[in-house]
Formats: C-alpha cells, sequence, structure tokens
C-alpha cells in the first residue's frame, strides 16, 4: 500500500511539474530595455506611423492548458499573424512588417483542429506588403513567424527586404520545401539586432532571447501617442500576462527548447509591466480574442492596407 501511495505521488508530481505549473519568480527581476527604445524614438524628429494593422493569414485552435499550464481544456483561439507598421511620410513607402505567419503547404500538415483557417487572400497581401516595405522583420525564427517568408513565391524580390539576425537566417533551411532553400536566402547578410536599434521614426526593436535565441521585441509609437509592444511568443495569451504564469513544460520539451527560466522572468516582468502602464498596448502574436477585441476597439487595423 505504502509503495502504490508513493508512486501515486511520484506521477501525481510528475504530471504537475510537467502540466500543470506555469509558475514564475515573485520578485520580477528582469527589464525590457523601454527607457532606452523610447529614448531612441524620442531623439528621431522623423513623421511617426499613422496606423498599425494587423493581417490573420491562418488561425487554429487548441486546449487553452497548452498556453497557459493546468487543467484549462476550453478551446483558445490561435491566430497566426502579420503586423504593418504605416510610415508616416505620406508617400505609400516607409512601411515596416513585422511577422511572416506561415504559407499554405506549412498550415496544411500543422492544424490542430478541423475549425482552422487559411487565408490566401491575406497570404498574398502580406507578401505584397512585405515586397513594398522599407524593411521586414520577425520577432522569431519559428514555423509560424519566418514560415511564410522561407516559402514565398519570389524568394529573389523578397530577400531584399529582410532584415534577419543570423540566429534567424540560421533557422531557416529548416522550414524550406523539397527542394531546399532559395538560393537568395543562402546568402542574405545578417542584420546587427543584438542591441536595441530604431529602424524607423516611431520604431524600435530590442533582443529578448528566451522563448528562442534569435526572439525580439518591438516598440512601436503612433502618431496619435499610442504605443504597442509587440512581445511575440513570449506568451501566446493576454491571460499569461494577466496571472503571470507560463506554459507547461512537457510542450517546452516537446516541441521547442527554449530557456523556461528566462521566459518565467520575462513573463513576470510582463504581468508588472502591463500593471504598472495600462496605455502601453501589448500584442502578442497569436491570441485571437485579444487581436478581435484591439481591432474592435479601433487599435488595430484589420488587413494591410
Ligand atoms: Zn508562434
Amino acid at each position: 500500500m505504502r509503495v502504490l501511495i508513493a508512486i501515486l505521488v511520484f506521477i501525481g508530481a510528475g504530471v504537475y511539474w510537467l502540466i500543470l505549473d506555469g509558475s514564475t519568480p515573485k520578485n520580477a527581476d528582469y527589464e525590457f530595455p523601454l527607457a532606452q527604445m523610447r529614448g531612441l524614438i524620442d531623439a528621431d524628429n522623423g513623421p511617426l506611423p499613422t496606423a498599425l494593422n494587423v493581417e490573420i493569414i491562418s488561425t487554429d485552435e487548441a486546449p487553452l492548458l497548452a498556453a497557459h499550464a493546468g487543467f484549462h481544456f476550453k478551446p483558445f483561439q490561435l491566430a497566426m499573424t502579420s503586423v504593418q507598421v504605416k510610415g508616416g511620410n505620406g508617400d505609400g513607402g516607409g512601411d515596416i512588417i513585422i511577422g511572416g505567419a506561415m504559407d499554405k503547404t506549412l498550415y496544411e500538415p500543422s492544424t490542430q483542429s478541423d475549425n482552422a483557417t487559411f487565408s490566401d487572400a491575406g497570404y498574398r497581401r502580406m507578401l505584397d506588403a512585405m515586397l513594398a516595405s522599407d524593411a521586414t522583420l520577425i520577432t522569431h525564427e519559428h514555423i509560424d513567424h519566418i514560415g511564410g517568408i522561407v516559402r514565398a513565391p519570389d524568394p529573389a524580390a523578397l530577400a531584399p527586404h529582410l532584415m534577419l539576425s543570423a540566429p534567424q537566417i540560421d533557422a531557416m533551411a529548416e522550414f524550406a520545401a523539397d527542394d531546399g532553400l532559395a538560393a537568395a536566402y543562402k546568402n542574405l547578410a545578417p542584420a546587427d539586432l543584438s542591441a536595441p536599434r530604431l529602424l524607423a521614426p516611431g520604431v524600435a526593436v530590442a533582443p529578448t532571447p528566451g522563448h528562442s535565441p534569435g526572439s525580439q521585441v518591438f516598440l512601436i509609437r503612433l502618431d496619435n501617442g499610442e504605443e504597442y509592444l509587440l512581445i511575440g511568443d513570449i506568451v501566446w495569451a493576454m491571460k499569461n500576462v494577466e496571472k503571470a504564469w507560463g506554459r507547461p513544460r512537457l510542450l517546452q520539451y516537446m516541441f521547442f527548447k527554449e530557456d523556461r527560466a528566462l521566459v518565467q522572468r520575462q513573463v513576470r516582468a510582463l504581468n508588472v509591466l502591463s500593471a504598472a502602464e495600462p496605455a502601453l498596448i501589448l500584442l502578442p502574436s497569436h491570441d485571437k480574442d485579444w487581436i478581435d477585441a484591439l481591432i474592435a476597439a479601433e487599435k488595430l487595423g484589420e488587413n494591410f492596407q
């Protein structure tokens, strides 16, 4: 009997450790370099961007517990997105695109739910916007953020617009089609994104490795004064930020290797930041309900322009 109880306790502890524990450190000792990013934006006198638009390329559904550790079986609505920063110089130039989502050939084998959707028109609009952009970047080098770039129909045309760091470029080959990585991508020159940097008036990027080596956040200030922090996949759901609670270990070990300790510190820091700066709009890549709410509140434009 005692052996049985010991086994059950052992299994219970294992389940807790692998699936239920999303706890983050109580002390927020991680700091996003917001002051430095704002300093870069303040020091520039160019016209601020006029709008932030989002394109939802595909959607899917997964149990909430995948994003938020614990007994949460209700579905979490996932969006695979790209964001367009509309440059403020008024001549149609100066746009920056952040995020490459997935193309249809990567989306199809990845779907987890019968309710998953893919927008051919959205993917096309994203590619057109990238081809017209001053620069196209990503929050990080995972398949659902760089796959749509890797498998774009015209890599030679897109390559000059890409601004990717060395770890992001290194990840591209893994997501190439059977005929291999496009020649135009093989010799991409890496951008130095190893320190906070101004990309355009009102748009700054800073490295935040953790979820992946090439993870980064973007601070965007529009001409109406709104500020946005694009946080990629540090969290998948805003509920993670609200509760200061992370992903289950099982998922991290099975599907991607993230620096869990570092990500948990970042999640706590986001929780503290959102309380300290309620006006700063946090934008995770995948939380569809949150993105839909921002569109409804006219904080995000729907579809690229
Ligand atoms: Zn992702």
